[in-house]
């Protein structure tokens, strides 16, 4: 099936090729722009945020609050299995269990929850909410956290699903041939179960943030976290400051990527403060990227140029309706939505 954003632009290619407008079209296509218009409403997410940013830019439309509106964003992609760098469907850890991180951040009230180490519940964003909401604490982790979620009428079901518990047992059996976990394999097959090449340890979140028609600022991250992790592993986007911050007054920042490489640099945190020195989002975002290269010192994880083999990605905007993201690497896009239209993607700044 046709995504809307591909959908858009077949409807859009066939109306100019009948006006013999093709070529030209596809020669220099339009630029998006990277402003609303002031006090207009806002929603930007991490690249699988399409979807989300078209439910919550509906919702604020309706008057919604930020919060509500980003809720209902991320709740589509942690409710689908085939995302499988959140909730329900999301990659599990090295034992093969799914367990999840999430944060949000509400600005007019200046308050924040999140939740990590989850298990079971396939919404943690929801959970993280009530943290904020219903305790007097900030971040519950483990099998607090779930004790807590249940408490709250929350169920328990399994979120790991076939296609996510294949891709683990794959990796799992191409660890090693000194283990006693085989890959199907025929009898004459040396080695077997040794690496023949490199397995890429999945990635992947949502970050969403949205500007309501009030002013009022909200985000969310939420996350199966790094693949195939340690059980108990702990990535940037539930701790407030690396993976999500909102500040009011000034904007929202989010990320996704490497994990460890933000929580050693805070980094969501200092986006938002390098704009309210006066950065636009995506300068901001940049010196992020910049910060993590700095403070990226083991060899293991640099190439021979001395740069970080790892990806982390920022999405970020000011008060004033500005957006923008940038992230270590090229390639990258993220999802908009300025309410004039349907949600699209952009292509975010790199330092390389
Ligand atoms: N930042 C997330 C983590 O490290 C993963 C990701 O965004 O891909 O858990």
């Amino acid at each position: 099936m046709l995504s809307p954003l591909t959908r858009r632009r077949f409807l859009q290619a066939a109306t100019l090729a009948g006006a013999g407008q093709l070529a030209s079209q596809a020669a220099a296509p339009p630029q998006p722009t990277s402003s609303t218009p002031a006090g207009r409403p806002l929603a930007i997410a991490s690249g699988n945020g399409l979807q989300a940013t078209a439910r919550a830019m509906a919702l604020i439309q309706q008057g919604a609050d930020a919060l509500d509106a980003v809720l209902a964003g991320v709740n589509l992609v942690e409710d689908d299995p085939n995302d499988h760098t959140v909730g329900l469907g999301g990659y599990p850890n090295e034992a093969g269990v799914v367990e999840l991180d999430a944060s949000v951040m509400h600005g007019p009230t200046g308050r924040g929850g999140a939740v990590a180490a989850l298990q079971n519940i396939r919404n943690p964003s929801n959970v993280a909410r009530l943290v904020m909401e219903r305790t007097d604490h900030v971040l519950l982790v483990g099998a607090g956290a779930l004790q807590f979620a249940k408490a709250h009428g929350f169920t328990e079901e399994n979120l790991l699903t076939n296609a996510a518990r294949e891709a683990w047992l794959k990796w799992k059996e191409s660890l090693s041939a000194q283990d006693d976990w085989l890959p199907p394999h025929s009898i004459q097959t040396p080695d077997v179960g040794a690496r023949r090449a490199p397995f890429a340890r999945p990635y992947g979140t949502i970050n969403c943030n949205a500007l309501d028609q009030r002013g009022g600022i909200s985000g969310c991250t939420t996350t199966s976290g790094l693949a195939f992790k340690i059980p108990g592993r702990v990535g940037d986007s539930p701790i407030l400051g690396a993976g999500l911050w909102v500040d009011n007054e000034v904007g929202a920042a989010g990320s996704t990527g490497r994990g460890e490489a933000n929580l050693l640099a805070c980094s969501s945190v200092m986006v938002v403060e390098y704009m309210r020195q006066g950065l636009a989002p995506e300068a901001a975002c940049l010196r992020a990227c910049q910060r993590i290269v700095t403070q990226t010192k083991m060899r293991r994880l640099l190439d021979d140029q001395g740069r970080p083999k790892f990806n982390v990605s920022f999405y970020a905007f000011n008060k004033q309706g500005d957006f923008g993201g940038a992230a270590i690497w090229p390639g990258f896009k993220f999802a908009v939505n300025t309410g004039e239209a349907e949600s699209r993607l952009v292509a975010g700044a790199h330092l390389y």
